[in-house]
């Protein structure tokens, strides 16, 4: 039952997913540019967990100020990747909810 691996479930995954968008440390917006390919040992920004070499990592982009010349560029698991769309689409839909609509 104690399956380290059961420490990554996706609920943990979205809370902290949760936890860098509301911190800032990761946009809560669609990335401008995106790959995937073998983990290259970089943390993942969400989990702080190394993505390893037989893991696969999504590289995701954000131009700042939308100048493709100024990339801050994030290395995240495919699953912790999962988590943060979601989370970043529960926040929307709450931020919807709260904030007034425009007139
Ligand atoms: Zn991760």
């Amino acid at each position: 039952m104690a399956d380290p691996a059961s420490l990554n479930d996706e609920c943990t995954l979205r809370e902290k997913a949760r936890e860098v968008i509301l911190a800032g440390k990761l946009p809560n917006r669609r990335p401008d540019g995106m790959w995937g390919g073998p983990g290259g040992g970089a943390n993942c920004t969400i989990c702080s967990v190394p993505v390893k070499g037989g893991e696969v990592e999504f590289e995701i982009e954000f131009a700042r100020d939308g100048d493709n010349r100024c990339l801050d560029k994030y290395h995240v698991h495919i699953d912790c990747f999962a988590a943060w769309e979601l989370e970043r689409h529960n926040l929307a839909c709450r931020a919807a909810v709260v904030l007034p609509r425009p007139a």
